[in-house]
């Protein structure tokens, strides 16, 4: 399957004064939200994005982000704001004040969350590259990588409470964590999933850490250290992976094996 970018908008700079963002909370009703639609095209607002938010645990309601181009419109911020609200099933609808001109910015939905209450940060990559790669030159390669693997671990150990409290199985526990890595943005994985280690093998193409190691010409460490983590779970036994290809040394993805 051919993969797309997936933007989520939580901000934009725009000179343009007649772009604003708009918080909305209805009922969750496909009626409703159509009938908010309805009022855009009634008045001329181009949709530029939309954010929709659905707490796991609350299905009563629904809030979106919307980013919004009233430059067309044939109304006011005003009018559009009184439209909307007269709406049935409508909780909350505002207009984001900006904290500048040219910033839109979702200042409502905080913190932000995966599921329940698992607080993600949308970091940017190069935040995390300066994080992998200051560790190794401030620190040396091998204190460094040391560090990151411990990371990897106590990340996985993490990730393992999580899923335990769904009561997920383990086999579940090693596929749900190679689709949470897709989802995050981290990498596209394939899995053969096998007690027989020999036929065993993890794909992850476009890992990010190794995208990052490039520049240092080192396998991954982080990663490897959370999936022998989550892979020891499965085979009731510490095990260890051999990264036997790898992006950071010019191969098209990273793959591992378990060292026997
Ligand atoms: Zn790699």
């Amino acid at each position: 399957m051919e993969n797309e970018p997936l933007s989520i908008p939580r901000r934009m700079i725009s000179k343009d004064e007649n772009i604003q963002g708009m918080i909305l909370k209805i009922r969750n009703d496909i009626e409703i939200l159509f009938n908010v639609i309805n009022v855009f095209n009634r008045t001329n607002v181009n949709l530029m994005g939309i954010v929709g938010n659905l707490i796991e645990d609350n299905r009563e309601y629904t809030t979106y982000f919307l980013i919004l181009n009233l430059f067309k419109s044939n109304k006011s911020k005003e009018e559009i704001f009184k439209e909307i609200n007269s709406i049935k099933g409508i909780m909350k609808a505002e207009f984001l004040e900006k904290p500048s001109k040219n910033l839109i910015i979702d200042t409502y939905h905080y913190p932000l969350i995966v599921s329940k209450k698992l607080i993600a940060f949308i970091l940017p990559e190069n935040l995390l590259s300066s994080m992998i790669l200051g560790l190794v030159n401030r620190f040396g390669k091998e204190i460094g990588q040391t560090v990151l693997f411990y990371i990897g671990r106590e990340f996985a150990q993490g990730i393992i409470d999580i899923y335990n409290e769904y009561s997920l199985s383990v086999d579940e526990i090693v596929i749900a964590t190679l689709y949470a890595g897709q989802s995050y943005g981290l990498w596209k994985g394939k899995i053969n999933l096998t007690k027989e280690k020999e036929n065993f093998n993890l794909i992850l193409e476009d890992n990010f850490e190794c995208r990052i190691n490039k520049q240092i010409k080192l396998k991954s460490v982080l990663i490897r250290g959370l999936w022998e983590k989550i892979l020891s779970l499965y085979f009731e036994e510490e095990i260890k992976l051999e990264e036997v290809k790898c992006i950071a040394f010019g191969d098209n993805y990273c793959e591992f094996k378990i060292i026997q």
